[in-house]
């Protein structure tokens, strides 16, 4: 099970499958990615090997600089297209890709049902795309940071959404996240072999905070919404 995620100038598509590919040794049934692309969100997940995913990428081309992917293992929900990652609140505005298991997850989906969302998987995550949708007013910050409030569990997620195209959202708790610190261009990953081919310079995200990356900056924000100053860590070995 791996994330990644890109926003820069490069097309994300090549970016995010490259780092996907370097995930694969920790395990996964399915995969997917998520693409801001012309004023919408762009998802394609599917079942089984990562090369089931590039086959249909090389077939549709998704253009795009800000996106989000997932290698699944499952725990909440069988292995199969619908449950692959990312998962999207009902108009498709808002992806999320998370590692972990949200334990709380039952109460807030019977909660979030009763308010009227309606869920299409059976995994733990979705949760998380209609809790981010629920307290989304235009800041997906505070609605994220809304969200992760309200989850119980570990989690390393990544969200992106039609409203916010210069914005990538991350938080973790209890599963690993780095950030990657490029040049007009930042990353994040489950660990650091996939950021390796673009960028040596790293942020390690400590539990309960948010990485908020742009195209020329990466603000940390620790569980109280309060600016971290984290030093770069930077890598000196090589894949
Ligand atoms: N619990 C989530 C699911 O089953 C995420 C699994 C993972 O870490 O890949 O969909």
């Amino acid at each position: 099970c791996g994330i990644v995620g890109y926003i820069g100038k490069k097309e994300a598509v090549p970016v995010l499958i490259e780092g996907l590919e370097k995930l694969e040794y920790r395990g996964y049934d399915s995969a997917g990615i998520a693409i801001y692309n012309n004023n919408d969100v762009v998802v394609r997940k599917f079942k089984g090997r990562l090369s089931v995913l590039e086959d249909h990428l090389k077939e549709e081309k998704i253009p795009g600089s800000l996106g989000i992917g997932h290698t699944r293992w499952a725990t909440h929900g069988e292995p199969n297209d619908v449950n692959a990652h990312p998962h999207t609140n009902h108009t498709g505005d808002i992806a999320v890709v998370h590692n972990g298991i949200i334990e709380n997850y039952m109460k807030l989906k019977e909660w979030l049902i009763s308010e009227g969302k309606v869920f299409v998987s059976d995994t733990d995550t979705e949760v998380i795309s209609h809790l981010v949708d629920y307290y989304y007013k235009g800041d997906l910050i505070e609605a994220v940071h809304k969200a992760v409030g309200r989850m119980e569990g570990a989690y390393a997620v990544g969200v992106i959404s039609r409203q916010n195209p210069n914005q990538l959202v991350a938080v973790r708790k209890d599963s690993p996240l780095v950030v990657g610190v490029g040049k007009g261009e930042n990353f994040i990953a489950s660990d650091i072999p996939a950021l390796l081919k673009y960028t040596k310079n790293v942020y390690f995200l400590e539990d309960g905070e948010m990485a908020i990356l742009e195209r020329d900056q990466v603000r940390i924000l620790n569980e109280f919404g309060q600016k971290v100053d984290r030093e770069i860590f930077e890598v000196t070995w090589d894949v």
